[in-house]
């Protein structure tokens, strides 16, 4: 399949990227490829109750260079302020194309404005959310490829540095399929079960952030060469117990207050410690998510858990008891369907708080991903080569979860930032008007890689003498919980209290090296696994890549996300750099280096 413009991914990015692609581009052609159907694939596949990224600038709400400075102290000073910048002043007009699109988004009858949840968060019917994005990407792309999973990308035959296009198969049918295109960009997601859930049992598969979020958005650009950036920030994310239901509506709209067991408000109880080991980050209004985590986690250390969030206190009015259920069937149902099984009912009793395992994303409140070139009229030149998001691979842009070092995009933000890197993109295409070529020998080569699976299940099924279990191979579903332990006790999941050192990670990663090599054992039964075991490929090198920048990061840049034992204090006169890594594919060899950290908003 030829095109000009490929984006991997039909999520929030990518159906931004064919909005804006086809806007600048009326006469290119404009693909979308997508593992599952862009009607309901991704992140906001089951709905939102908040758009979390709005300035309202129209009403002078904020100022892009008061999203910055929020975004710096939340993330404890390391953020790309051009990005934060260029995704603040351009993500209203993107929330306004959602409302004409028929998004209905909830007004104060008082001001006239957007009701907000919070400072920067406004309050959505959003259960079609995903499905009215998705039309307006339907209209706008040339042609949308569901349910192809990609796998890799793939190189200009004559130049490394230029990506060319990418492979991957039907998840339905199993045909191999070859998209070539003169500028491609990645949208495909964030990665989850990479480190151990806590949920277990047949209700292993729930986390927080979607579980179909794999990893390939950084697989498949350290594959072709990228550089990418702050992989060790990992995000940790307090939610309610077991259902995984998110707290914003709850603190931010609704007031109520988290206390310990005995009814206790901690928050600010640890500010002293605090101060000593994390500096002056600790005065900063709001105070930093990771310092949250730090004081909640502080109390359960200290035996004073549960930790309660008293819903039972703020539920007083009809109006507020809706809003309360809707924020939860909007966007994660299962947290009623807890409710309900548990005999919880939230007017009478209070919900237990606790953190989730960590997640590597790019759009959140944290900004793992790729190194990638800001805009032109305010990136400095260290920041900048050429074109907007994109990244140190020629042509090769990305967008969402996939771009690093701008956290808080969430789905406006990464909407916005798919049009950005489209603008880009279309742009490319005109200064770059060659289609790249690719050897047929390499396709060759990966088509039987990425049917290898298949082919060891073939040879090994027959050495199954009882039950399923071959000595020749192993499951995508065994391998998983193989990384997902591994990552936990050795990279700080949850079972250590995010807790890790430099020995516990230097034997992580030969643990991590002897689990890279089995992957050429890994067997597929079906399609279904075929996907499965390509899911793990991408969690696997995300993982490597977490485990190597958590090493290389010698300070607790970002307590309760991660601690690193050995180096307990956060340490701005060395470490106020992000850490940015290349995977060379075909030596299997890192590198591991800083990049400067700059401040550009007063
Ligand atoms: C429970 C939850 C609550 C949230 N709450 C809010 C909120 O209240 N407000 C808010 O604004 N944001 C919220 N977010 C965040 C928001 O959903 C994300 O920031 C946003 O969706 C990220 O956009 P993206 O395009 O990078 O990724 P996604 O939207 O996840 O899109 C990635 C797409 O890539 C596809 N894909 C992945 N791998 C491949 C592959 N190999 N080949 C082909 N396709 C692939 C996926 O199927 C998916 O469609 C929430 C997210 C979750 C999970």
């Amino acid at each position: 399949m030829n095109s000009d413009i490929l984006i991997i991914g039909g999520g929030m990015a990518g159906c931004g990227a064919a909005y804006e692609a086809r806007y600048w581009g009326r006469n290119l052609s404009v693909v979308i490829v997508e593992k599952a159907h862009i009607e309901r694939s991704g992140a906001v596949a089951m709905g939102l109750s908040a758009i979390n990224c709005y300035m309202g600038m129209r009403w002078n709400e904020n100022t892009p260079e008061d999203f910055v400075r929020y975004t710096r102290n939340d993330l404890m000073g390391l953020v790309r302020e051009d990005l934060e910048f260029d995704i603040a002043r351009h993500v209203d007009s993107t929330v306004h194309l959602f409302e004409e699109w028929g998004l209905p988004i909830i007004y104060d009858n008082e001001t006239g404005r957007y009701k907000r949840e919070g400072k920067w968060q406004i309050l959505i019917h959003g259960e079609s959310y995903k499905p009215i994005v998705a039309e307006a990407a339907t209209k706008a792309a040339s042609k949308i490829y569901n349910r192809i999973m990609i796998t890799h990308l793939v190189a200009d035959e004559h130049n490394p540095n230029r990506v060319a296009g990418a492979v991957g198969f039907n998840v339905r049918d199993g045909s191999f399929y070859i998209f070539r295109a003169k500028a491609v960009i990645v949208a495909s997601g964030g990665a989850t079960h990479i480190f151990r859930p806590r949920s277990v049992g047949e209700g292993a598969g729930r986390t927080w952030y979607a579980p179909w979020s794999t990893g390939s958005a950084y697989a498949l650009l350290l594959g072709i060469g990228a550089e990418m950036t702050q992989m060790e920030n990992k995000l940790v994310v307090t939610r309610f117990k077991d259902g995984y239901g998110p707290v914003g509506a709850w603190f931010l709209a609704l007031k109520a207050v988290a206390t310990n067991a005995y009814g206790e408000n901690y928050e600010q109880k640890y500010i002293d410690e605090q101060r000593a080991l994390y500096g002056n980050y600790v005065d900063s209004k709001p105070f930093p998510t990771c310092l949250r985590n730090d004081a909640l986690l502080r109390e359960i250390k200290a035996g004073r858990h549960p930790i309660y969030i008293h819903t039972e206190r703020v539920l007083d009015t009809r109006e507020k008891e809706e809003l309360g259920h809707e924020d939860f069937l909007d966007m994660t149902m299962s947290q009623t369907i807890v409710w309900a099984s548990q005999n919880i009912d939230p007017k009478k009793k209070p919900s237990e708080l606790q953190t989730s395992e960590p997640y590597i994303m790019g759009s959140h409140a944290t900004c793992s991903g790729a190194w990638a070139s800001g805009p032109q009229d305010i990136s400095p030149a260290d920041y900048f080569w050429g074109y907007n998001r994109m990244t140190t691979v020629n042509g090769l842009f990305g967008a969402g979860d996939t771009i690093g070092g701008s956290a808080h995009k969430f789905s406006s933000g990464s909407f916005t930032e798919g049009r950005l890197a489209a603008k880009a993109a279309v742009k490319y295409v005109r200064d770059h008007p060659e289609l790249p070529e690719i050897s047929e020998k390499s396709l060759a080569e990966l088509r039987q890689e990425v049917f290898l699976p298949i082919a060891n299940y073939s040879s090994g099924r027959n050495l199954i003498v009882k039950g399923t279990v071959s000595p020749l191979y192993l499951y995508a579903d065994q391998f998983v919980v193989r990384l997902e332990k591994l990552m936990d006790e050795y990279v700080g999941g949850w079972g250590p209290m995010y807790t890790t050192n430099e020995i516990l990670l230097n034997r992580g990663l030969e643990l991590m090296t002897m689990l890279r090599e089995d992957l050429r054992h890994i067997a597929a039964e079906n399609l279904h696994q075929l996907q499965r075991a390509w899911e793990l490929y991408h969690r696997v090198l995300t993982a490597e890549a977490v485990l190597r920048h958590t090493i290389f990061r010698k300070e607790t840049r970002w307590p309760g996300y991660c601690y690193r034992a050995d180096y307990p204090k956060l340490d701005d006169e060395n470490w106020h750099l992000f850490v940015n890594s290349k995977f060379d594919q075909s030596t299997g060899k890192w590198q591991l280096f800083t990049k400067p950290c700059l401040q550009l908003v007063p």
